[in-house]
Formats: C-alpha cells, sequence, structure tokens
C-alpha cells in the first residue's frame, strides 16, 4: 500500500479527521467534566469560548468537514465493507457530537448563571445618581437679591431688553447729544431699537403701567459698547431699584442700600454716598461700602482702600416724573442701581468676570 492510497483509504479519513477533532477540541475539554472545573472564568472569556466551540463544530461536522466528506464515500467502498464503514463513520460523528454537545451546554449553564449573578440587584449599593444641574452664579445672586427686596415690600419688574430711544434715553432725561446715545457707547439694531444700556428703562414702563407711588427692583441684562477685559463685558447683569411716593427724601435711600448691602455683606457694613451726576437723578450719588473682607483695613478685594464702589443713586429727576404723568411737587423718590456680575466678581473674589459667561463647567459647578 503505498502512502497515496493510505490518504485515499476511507477509514483513514475518517481516523485522520477523529484526530484532527480531537487536538482542537482538547482546550475545550475542561468544559466536560464537573461544572465547578469552571469557577473563577470570567462572562466574556466563557462566551469568547462558546462561540470559538460553534466555529470547531461547523469545521469538525460540517457540511465542508472532512467527516462529511467520508459520508459520500461510504456509497463508493465493496459492498461486503459498507456496513461496518457505515457504522465507523456514524460513531465517529456520535462521539464528535457528544463531545461538543457536552461542552456546549456546560458553557451555556455557565453563562446563564454568571449572567443572572451580575444582573441580580444588591439593594445595599448606592443606586447611580444622575448627574444634577444648577442655576447660574448670576441666577443666584440675582435670586438673593429679589427675596431682600421682596421683603421690603418691593414688586419684581421684568423689562424688555430691545427698547425705543424714548425710554433708553428721551424719558431718562438723557439729552440727545449725550454721549450714551452715540453709537460709539450703545448698541443699535438696523431698525434703530437700542439694546437697553441700563435697566432704568424699566422705571418708565412701571410707572407708565403701574403708576405712583411704586416701589420695584428691575434685574435684568443691559448691554454696551465695551471691549471685555478681566472687570468689563459689553452684556451684563444690574439691578435697578426704585421707589416713588409721597415724602420720600434722600434719607430713605440711604436706609435701603444700607441695609440692602447690611444684608448681604453682613450687619457691621458701612455705607457711604459719594456726590455724582446721572442725568435721571438730582442730587445723584455713587455708593460704596466698607469691604467685607477687611472689614476696611485694605486688602485685595478692596485695592487697599477700604471700601468697595458698588452703584450709582440719587433722586429721581422731577423731568422723569413729569414723563410718567407724576406730578414732582406732589411725589418724589429714590433710584439705584448696581452690577449683578460686579457683586458676584467680589463675592466669589473672581479675578477675570468673563468667567461669568464662558460655560465652563468645571468653572461653574463651584457655585453650587
Ligand atoms: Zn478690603
Amino acid at each position: 500500500m503505498t502512502d497515496s492510497d493510505k490518504e485515499l483509504s476511507p477509514e483513514n479519513q475518517i481516523e485522520a479527521a477523529r484526530k484532527a477533532f480531537e487536538q482542537e477540541f482538547e482546550r475545550f475539554a475542561r468544559f466536560t467534566g464537573d461544572s465547578s472545573t469552571l469557577a473563577g472564568l470570567d462572562l466574556e472569556t466563557a462566551v469568547a469560548e462558546e462561540r470559538a466551540l460553534g466555529e470547531l463544530r461547523t469545521r469538525h461536522t460540517g457540511k465542508k468537514s472532512v467527516l462529511a466528506a467520508t459520508k459520500k464515500l461510504i456509497g463508493r467502498v465493496a459492498p461486503e465493507q459498507r456496513a461496518g464503514f457505515g457504522q465507523l463513520v456514524q460513531s465517529t460523528e456520535a462521539a464528535l457530537v457528544q463531545s461538543l454537545d457536552l461542552a456546549e451546554q456546560t458553557l451555556k449553564n455557565y453563562i446563564t448563571d454568571e449572567r443572572t449573578a451580575r444582573e441580580s440587584i444588591d439593594v445595599t449599593l448606592p443606586g447611580r445618581r444622575p448627574r444634577r444641574g444648577h442655576r447660574h452664579p448670576i441666577t443666584l445672586m440675582r435670586e438673593r437679591l429679589e427675596d431682600i427686596f421682596v421683603s421690603l415690600g418691593y414688586v419684581i419688574e421684568d423689562g424688555r431688553e430691545i427698547e425705543t430711544d424714548f425710554y433708553n434715553f428721551t424719558a431718562l432725561n438723557i439729552p440727545e447729544n449725550h454721549p450714551a446715545c452715540g453709537k460709539a457707547d450703545t448698541f443699535y439694531t438696523t431698525d434703530g431699537f437700542a439694546l437697553r444700556s441700563q435697566t432704568s428703562t424699566v422705571q418708565i414702563h412701571a410707572m407708565q403701567r403701574r403708576g405712583v407711588p411704586v416701589r420695584m427692583i428691575a434685574p435684568g441684562r443691559v448691554f454696551r459698547r465695551d471691549t471685555p477685559d478681566p472687570t468689563h463685558n459689553p452684556m451684563f447683569f444690574q439691578v435697578e431699584g426704585l421707589c416713588v411716593d409721597r415724602g420720600i427724601t434722600m434719607a430713605h435711600l440711604k436706609g435701603t442700600v444700607g441695609e440692602l448691602l447690611r444684608r448681604m455683606f453682613g450687619p457691621d457694613t458701612v455705607t457711604r454716598f459719594r456726590p455724582s451726576y446721572f442725568p435721571f437723578t438730582e442730587p445723584s450719588a455713587e455708593f460704596d461700602f466698607s469691604c467685607f473682607k477687611c472689614k476696611g483695613s485694605g486688602c485685595r478685594i478692596c485695592k487697599n482702600s477700604g471700601w468697595i464702589e458698588l452703584g450709582g443713586s440719587g433722586m429721581v429727576h422731577p423731568n422723569v416724573l413729569r414723563v410718567v404723568g407724576a406730578d414732582p411737587q406732589e411725589y418724589s423718590g429714590f433710584a439705584f442701581g448696581f452690577g449683578i456680575d460686579r457683586m458676584c466678581g467680589l463675592m466669589y473674589e473672581l479675578d477675570d468676570i468673563r468667567l461669568l459667561f464662558e460655560n465652563d463647567v468645571r468653572f461653574l459647578e463651584k457655585f453650587e
């Protein structure tokens, strides 16, 4: 018998197929024993082994396998050998399939058990909390201010951000030739409307709608043609306060601003007023408060002066009262305004207020 005869011999082909299978199946043999031998096998490996076992099954028992090819030889062997050969093919195939089935079943059971164990809920574990957002530092500051003024009997007014020249300037006693009206200071839409340059515009709307007496604050966005730098933004938040009634004096203004600052920065806070000029108030004053950080001895926040400048104020100009139909002989009032961003910058000791609008979550997260 030559080597090629040997290769062609159907019995030898079956023997070769069985040997090739056994060689490859060796690594899966551990899955045919007691399932406890699998302890410690991780789920991902078990799933990969199950897939590899399926591929092995296809290779050795599939339509293109050597075993399938030998089945086709059954009809070609000599009739007297046919039955014996047929039985050999059958028993070989049965042995292969049995090994495969056993290993596959063991793996399948193991995978099912592992998945169940993994998915079972441990009620003692902490849940996965969704990441919570929170309000912006300017919103938090605005709400603190609103709470204080509501407790003082003020209403909160909301105003439009785009205004006519009448509300942004004329009604506020700002003459047409005033530099604030120019395009160098104020943003204008192509239709000639102004983006309000101060929240004082809301005073006019509120007094026209509510009449006098009135006590209101108007927090909101304002716009000015400023080049952004660490202390300036072309868009920022202001809060405007207005109180008009019979017999309102500068003393009421000082008392109100003082009360606000004591509530914001502590009961020892001292307020001071410096004469100033604003078109819509007469007399006008800027107000400062004693530094909350160093209590007046001088530090970086107050630039060693002991005082922090905050806003502008004054007695409502008679022309403003006339515009809304209130008689300046009968009514008087005070108004004040300051920046919410500036107050945020001070309280949180920000070196650069532009941070407030850059929407960097790492920065904003600090203000929960
Ligand atoms: Zn200071």
